[in-house]
């Protein structure tokens, strides 16, 4: 199934469909006839009222889609009205045509809604009705085996689904924005756990959290990370946040001033999938990054391709004389765990140790694991 465009305004599907080239069908409201379920409205530039208008037309014509109103900044429509006339989800994104393309097209393209469509119709309020979970997967000291901490990665017990993997959901909720509500309640889980395994007596391990793009919009992270640290009272050094390149994409000195603070506060920061985004190096200049996580696709082809090695061993110098810590992920033989060791890798994370775990699992990996070096 590919997702129906809708708009009042013929220029507006035009430009639509030039974007977003893989949208088998963008409409306006004369042809809707055209495409299959679910349907997302487009909104970017209508009248007022015409948002309304807009929707009432695809429910008559489509009572069973799924209908998602995008709300552009040029709207003149509200989301109030929007929902009155039945939309099923409004998404208040700030949506001009670059940042659709970016953030929709990526979330369509990697979850082109045929998955199931249900995944995009329950994301709302996802965290508030307690269905996200934590997986933990460790992270080892490369030299002696000793875990140093885990990365919490999150799940979505879906009440009909079972358990889905968030390369199927995260993409959503970024495109929708509920990113941004799941990562505050990720952050507090995650430090929550750390200290219940505290409590257990278990060795004191930092935990890593994913941050999203789009949780350095608006007030950014900050107050979110705060109120975690605060409410568990797990010491700011063992909470290490997770960002990929892409972040610097958007406004730098927005997100450099976000990331000074999240310093100011005490936790670690590091870059995720190092190499494979943003490809000018002279923004680590200003970031204060403690750590490079080395993506798992260099990992991969590490033991068979020489431009993969070569690509890590550069990865590992220039972290090592930016004073940084580098992290492997997606080890998954002791081949490549024994390859990166030789290199100078601090940390590895992967199937080769553990696949990402329950907290109760993860515990008594801990336990089983013995006396960790302490965290850093
Ligand atoms: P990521 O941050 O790069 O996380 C690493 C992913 O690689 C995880 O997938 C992990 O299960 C998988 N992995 C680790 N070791 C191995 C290995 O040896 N072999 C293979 N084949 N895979 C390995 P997962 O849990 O499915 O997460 C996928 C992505 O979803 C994450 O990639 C991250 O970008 C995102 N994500 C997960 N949790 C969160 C979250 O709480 N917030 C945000 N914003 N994104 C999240
Ligand atoms: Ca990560
Ligand atoms: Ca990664």
């Amino acid at each position: 199934m590919s997702p129906v465009l809708l708009s009042s305004s013929t220029s507006l599907v035009e430009s639509v469909r030039g974007v977003l080239g893989l949208v088998r069908c963008a409409a306006t409201l004369g042809q809707l006839a055209c495409g299959d379920e679910p349907v997302v409205l487009v909104d970017l530039s209508l009248r007022p009222g015409e948002g309304a208008e807009l929707v009432r037309e695809v429910r008559r014509a489509r009572p069973g889609a799924s209908l998602v109103a995008l709300l552009g900044e040029a709207s003149n429509s509200t989301p109030a009205a929007l929902r009155e006339a039945g939309a099923d989800r409004v998404l208040g994104l700030p949506l001009h045509p670059a940042l659709l393309e970016d953030t929709v097209t990526e979330a369509l393209e990697r979850q082109p809604f045929d998955g199931d469509p249900r995944i995009l119709r329950d994301l709302a309020g996802v965290a508030e009705r307690g269905e996200l979970r934590l997986h933990y997967q460790p992270r080892v000291e490369a030299e002696t085996g000793a875990v140093r901490g885990f990365e919490a990665l999150m799940r979505w017990e879906h009440p009909e689904l079972g358990l889905v993997h968030p390369g199927l959901f995260i993409p959503l909720a970024e495109a929708t924005g509920e990113v941004v509500a799941m990562g505050a309640w990720a952050l507090r889980e995650a430090c929550r756990q750390a200290r219940a395994w505290d409590a257990l007596g278990l060795p004191s391990v930092h935990v890593a959290v994913n941050l999203s793009p789009l949780q350095f919009r608006g007030e950014g992270p900050v107050p979110a990370v705060e109120a975690a640290l605060a409410e568990s009272g797990l010491p700011a050094d063992r909470l290490e946040l997770e960002f990929t390149e892409s972040l610097m994409a958007h406004d730098t000195t927005e997100v450099i001033a976000h990331l000074q603070s999240l310093k100011r506060l005490g936790t670690r920061l590091s870059i995720d999938d190092f190499g494979t985004g943003y490809s000018s190096l002279s923004y680590l200049r200003h970031f204060p990054v403690d750590a490079l996580k080395i993506d798992k696709a260099f990992v991969d082809d590490l033991t068979r391709d020489t431009h993969a090695s070569a690509i890590v061993t550069a990865i590992v110098v220039l972290g090592q004389s930016l004073g940084l810590g580098v992290v492997a992920e997606g080890v998954e033989t002791e081949r490549q765990a024994a390859f990166l060791r030789v290199l100078g890798v601090d940390e590895i994370q992967g199937y080769l140790y553990s696949r990402p775990l329950p907290a109760d699992e993860a515990a008594a990996f801990l336990a089983a694991a013995g006396v960790s070096a302490p965290a850093s």
